[in-house]
């Protein structure tokens, strides 16, 4: 497989640390309120990565943090008059249910910042007794001028962010782009016991403790949006390279910006729905599949009319299927076609490649189209069980990796199913009067009868 790795700029042929073993980390929520449609973007996409790795045969673990501390978790809480533990466990319940909704499979491990207090602090000890960071009044700074590459995934030296940067007067640092491991406890904030006096760690050295400590001191993919490859992801790499003294990630992955108006839906901007509104209004699976419909690393532009599109797409995906389960289930067993057999192998293939090209989504879409119209077209001509189980296997593989079309169809009803053998003989009997009759009566159940030249279909109307 090739990724794009952000950190060369270039697509890059996916060689594991450990062969057969794919180590992940994603940047996860920040649970102080609601994800939005936003968030879910890198939570999908990061799913289908992890499915596709593992449909290649790897073994993958895969960890996805809860951030449950920082200044909007503390506002929060305080609002409310509870615990930020309170207000994260909520969240992360909350987490929990809408994205197993959006069929995000969970992580292996969902570790939480407050939970690896202990590591962070021995990480931010290690960069102090290197010489990485400094404690200045309660706090400790990362000194950027003690790593040479800061700066080396954003591609930009320090003087260049410097340049760049609105410079805030604080007399604590030693250099304006210098940032915060630990901060020193302000009244009302929750604080731990450190060698730096009660205080609470800063974001960025969350992930880099946690990913060291659930991964390794080496790990091969490192996963979130766009908008955390500086500083976050730049601030992750200086301490858990200061500290390790080599790189800790072999591939960097970022997802472009689910957008509305053009503008990134933030919560901060104000200009979000939630997932858990979206799925008052739309289909999971609808939403699942809108998020995928774009490359991972382009932007998306949210509209109810692309998911309205993406919901009519996903029909197209259900009725090929049932169909297709519909057929095979009174398919007459003949001699199957070589060449829609191929057919059914080129689709699988294409999509296949396409997950392979750095995570192709759409043009992995597509392939799964190229297999509806194999199966159109083999509808003409009287599908065989074997060409129809290939379908099936092909058209599962694919929508399992894109995690669409999970639904099993629905049974008939014993009272349908019990029309519809009556009607079968009807007809065989050429009781016309009475096969209308009890086409209506099914009608009259919710269920509509098509007679194809394979015997009665049925669909709920
Ligand atoms: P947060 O809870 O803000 O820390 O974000 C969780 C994840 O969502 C991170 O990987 C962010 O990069 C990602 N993210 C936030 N906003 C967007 C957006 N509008 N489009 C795509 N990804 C986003
Ligand atoms: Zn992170």
């Amino acid at each position: 497989m090739k990724i794009f790795n952000t950190m060369s700029r270039r697509k890059e042929e996916l060689e594991p640390i450990i062969p057969g073993q794919v180590s992940v980390y994603v940047c996860g929520p920040t649970v102080y309120n609601y994800f939005h449609i936003g968030n879910a973007r890198p939570f999908v996409v990061f799913d289908v990565l992890r499915r596709h790795l593992i449909s290649q045969g790897y073994k993958v673990k895969y960890v996805q943090n809860f951030t449950d501390i920082d200044d909007k978790m503390i506002r929060r809480a305080n609002e409310e008059g509870i615990t930020i533990g309170e207000l994260a466990d909520r969240f992360i319940q909350a987490y929990k249910e809408d994205s197993a909704k959006l069929g995000v499979t969970p992580a292996d491990v969902h570790p939480r910042a407050t939970e690896h207090i202990g590591q962070i602090i021995g990480l931010v000890k290690k960069l102090v007794d290197k010489g990485a960071a400094y404690e200045s009044r309660g706090d400790v700074y990362f000194d950027t001028a003690a790593f040479p590459r800061y700066g080396c995934l954003c591609g930009q030296n320090l003087e260049e962010l410097e340049n760049g940067a609105r410079i805030e007067i604080d007399e604590r640092k030693r250099s304006p782009m210098d940032f915060t491991l630990w901060k020193a406890q302000k009244p009302g904030e929750p604080a731990w016991k450190s060698p730096w006096g009660m205080g609470r760690p800063g974001w960025h050295i969350e992930c880099s403790a946690m990913s060291m400590h659930h991964l390794g001191k080496r790990f091969d993919i490192h996963c979130g949006g766009q908008d955390l490859v500086f500083p976050h992801h730049e601030n992750e790499i200086a301490q858990s390279e200061a500290a390790t003294g080599f790189p800790v990630v072999k591939y960097w992955m970022h997802n472009g910006f689910l957008n509305i108006d053009n503008q990134k839906m933030s919560k901060s901007a104000g200009n979000f729905f939630t997932v858990r509104d979206i799925l008052n209004e739309f289909n999971a699976e609808s939403v699942r599949l809108f998020l995928l419909s774009a490359h991972y690393r382009s932007p998306l532009n949210f509209s109810r009319e692309q998911i309205q599109q993406a919901d009519a797409t996903l029909k197209r995906l259900y009725e090929a299927r049932d169909r297709a389960l519909f057929l095979n289930s009174h398919a007459d067993g003949a001699a199957s076609s070589a060449e829609e057999l191929a057919e059914i192998a080129a689709a699988r293939q294409k999509f296949t490649d396409a997950m392979n090209d750095d995570m192709n989504t759409a043009d992995a879409l597509s392939a799964v189209f190229d297999l509806v119209y194999t199966l159109n077209v083999s509808i003409e001509k009287n599908p065989t069980r074997e060409s129809l189980a290939a379908w099936l296997s092909a058209f599962s593989f694919c929508c399992g990796i894109l995690g669409v079309v999970t639904k099993e169809p629905d049974a008939v009803p014993d009272e349908v199913q019990r029309l519809l053998d009556e009607r079968a003989s009807a007809r065989k009997e050429r009781r016309f009067a009475d096969s209308d009759r009890l086409r209506d009566a099914m009608k009259a159940l919710g269920y509509a009868v098509e007679d194809t030249p394979n015997g009665q279909k049925v669909k709920p109307i």
